[in-house]
């Protein structure tokens, strides 16, 4: 119930197309009921032949039995009826039967037009309110902390945006369109019933507690079931998102039969559970018309015997309160279907509201803002570990100079990734404090924080756009000379004139139309443009060959210039340009200074030093790996 009540949070805005949507449906159901009302003129005039009084008679009080519940009523109902009747009087019963037809005729056109802004007004509203949850559902998913992103599977947070929305969009469609199109035909048919022969309709009725009763019972397991086939889905996209981002290792590895094996069992894991969902909803709607049908049988039975007991009921009478309740049993069997969506939308919806729960990145406590670094960024004991497990850093004490570049090695698992994510406030130290300028990073507003801050991962994050717009990502109106001078400055500009369409290539899912070297490149001149006054450089450990390289590292010395550097090398020439080098091993800085002074001490760094730097050094001299 909560679930539905947030659901109709975003149907508010929209209240106008809510409130014209019901009056036209309101208004089709009155006609529905009107049409088949037709049937009291259609029999009188068939089969009795009698020509109905004309005009507005008002029925006489003095009439109505006296075993009436609410004579009012009653005499209410006289006067309607006699009116209705009188629009279809004329002395020749075939003049009075093409009356009819054209009244039949008037009645369905404007029913029709009716259900069709009913429709449109409804369909209008769903569309809109999906927009604002699927937009609201983005918005919040950005704001996300890293390490929801970390422990969620791609697929899964996809499955969320599409499966989950587009089954609550069916709820919202089926709670506007078929709900209320169907409550208001029962409920327009039930009057009808009612003001025919309230006693038999009554009766009818016994068996609505009935499935009441049954709808409650299914819609639970209904909830049940597609809760698990919508969780199979979500392994199912992540499954093939996985895939598709990992298509190279799975050919190189042969690994497509296995691939396929096991795609094949969530698929078949997904159809068992849609199976079982399936099962319970087809159920649902025959044993409600069956226990609709039997409401109907009990006033058969009644009915037919009031109208042979003599005349307690006419027989036209009869016929139009058969036909209120026969017409029921089509809106019993909506509405059930209408459940089953709505349990499965409601399943969908928890989901969502899962993740829009979930808290987003913690904004700054103080809201400060800063313009650059000009005294240090400094680490003071700064501990930090993810979720319980052991410390992934311990007791890091370091500053990095206003302008100057430090740079990180260790071996890997050391901490160095986790040290700059730090710095970048995608976590939050679990003890000690990191400050810029004196300033705790938890007072600084996030946003002002990353304007200042330009990050060059070693995954270069492309997306399948223009060169240009990669460059300028998310700047519009560069104007062209700036673009190019900062793809100059990351030794890009040559190769990006070679391509086919030069600036305006489109570079393809993560780049996969570029070479390693140039992706790093573009990705640095992304970097030069935005131009901010800290930068976190985690190089890339791909090896390239001696002239990209020499085109990476002059890049590398022109993004590096005058700014505030946390770097990950992986390169002797960025270690050779650091103010100042620390070792991390085990979380722990374990030995700090210049490549002379380290290399001097025959610690962890000089033997890293052997292993790493002074092979790619060697190959530097060697022939172009490719
Ligand atoms: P490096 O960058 O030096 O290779 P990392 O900073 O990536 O090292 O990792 C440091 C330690 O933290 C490792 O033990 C690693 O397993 C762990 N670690 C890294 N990322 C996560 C994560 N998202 N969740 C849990 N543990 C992590």
């Amino acid at each position: 119930m909560n679930d539905l009540r947030r659901l109709f949070a975003y149907v508010k805005p929209w209240w106008k197309l809510l409130l014209g949507g019901l009056f036209c449906t309101f208004l089709f159901a009155l006609f529905s009921g009107i049409s088949i009302g037709m049937i009291l003129p259609f029999t009188k005039i068939l089969f009795e032949q009698e020509i109905p009084p004309a005009g507005i008679t008002v029925a006489d009080p003095a009439g109505i039995s006296e075993e009436a519940l609410f004579p009012q009523i009653e005499v209410w109902k006289e006067t309607g009826r006699a009116w209705f009747m009188g629009l279809f009087a004329d002395a020749d019963p075939k003049a009075a039967l093409l009356r009819v037809c054209i009244g039949v005729f008037v009645i369905f056109l404007i029913k029709g037009l009716f259900n069709y802004y009913r429709q449109i007004f409804m369909a209008t509203l769903e569309e809109r309110v999906i927009k604002d949850i699927r937009d609201h559902l983005y918005h919040h998913m950005e704001r996300l902390p890293l390490s929801y992103f970390e422990k969620e599977r791609t697929g899964v947070i996809i499955s969320r945006i599409t499966n989950d929305v587009q089954l609550v969009r069916e709820m919202v469609g089926n709670l506007f369109s078929a709900f209320t199109q169907n409550a208001s035909l029962l409920l327009i048919f039930l009057v009808v019933a009612l003001i025919i022969n309230w006693q038999m309709a009554m009766l009818s009725f016994l068996v609505f507690p009935l499935i009441a009763l049954f709808t409650a019972k299914i819609s639970k397991r209904l909830r049940r079931h597609s809760a698990r086939f919508q969780e199979d889905m979500g392994r199912i996209t992540s499954t093939l998102q996985e895939t598709i981002a990992g298509i190279r290792i799975v050919k190189a590895f042969g690994m497509e039969r296995f691939e396929e094996a096991k795609f094949a069992k969530q698929t078949e894991s997904y159809l068992q559970s849609f199976i079982r969902f399936k099962r319970t909803s087809i159920l649902a709607s025959p044993i409600s018309e069956q226990l609709g049908a039997l409401g109907a049988i009990i006033v058969l039975w009644y009915g037919g015997n009031q109208v042979l007991d003599g005349n307690r009921l006419a027989p036209e009478e009869f016929f139009l309160f058969l036909a209120a309740v026969l017409n029921m049993m089509q809106p019993i069997r909506k509405l059930s279907h209408v459940n089953t969506v709505v349990q499965q939308g409601l399943a969908a919806a928890r989901r969502i509201f899962f993740v829009l729960d979930t808290p987003i990145e913690p904004r700054s406590a103080g809201g400060a803002r800063i313009e650059g670094v000009h005294d240090a960024i400094a680490f003071e004991n700064v501990s930090f570990s993810y979720d319980n497990a052991a410390p992934a850093l311990s007791d890091i004490t370091l500053r990095i100079e206003a302008g100057t570049m430090v740079a990180l090695v260790g071996p890997s698992g050391a901490g160095k990734s986790t040290l700059a994510d730090l710095v970048a406030r995608f976590h939050s130290p679990t003890s000690g404090r990191i400050t810029i300028d004196g300033l705790d990073l938890q007072e600084i507003e996030i946003e002002s924080l990353r304007e200042n801050m330009g990050i060059v991962t070693q995954e270069v994050i492309l997306f399948n756009d223009s060169v240009r717009d990669n460059i300028a990502y998310g700047k519009s109106e560069i104007p062209e000379e700036t673009l190019r001078h900062a793809a100059r400055a990351a030794s890009a500009d040559e190769f990006i004139t070679n391509l086919p369409d030069g600036y305006e290539t489109i570079v393809g899912d993560r780049g996969v139309r570029l070479s390693g070297g140039e992706r790093q490149r573009l990705a640095i001149a992304r970097a030069i443009l935005k131009d901010p006054p800290i930068l976190i450089l985690d190089e890339a450990t791909s090896n390239l060959d001696t002239q990209s390289e020499a085109l990476v590292q002059a890049a590398v010395e022109n993004l590096v210039k005058d700014r505030t550097t946390l770097a990950i090398a992986h390169r002797l020439s960025t270690i050779l340009r650091a103010h100042r080098i620390l070792v991390l091993d085990h979380g722990r800085i374990v030995e700090e200074g210049t490549h002379e002074d380290l290399v001097g001490r025959g610690g962890l760094y000089s033997r890293l030093f052997e292993m790493q730097f002074a092979e790619s050094d060697r190959a530097r001299t060697s022939p172009p790996a490719r």
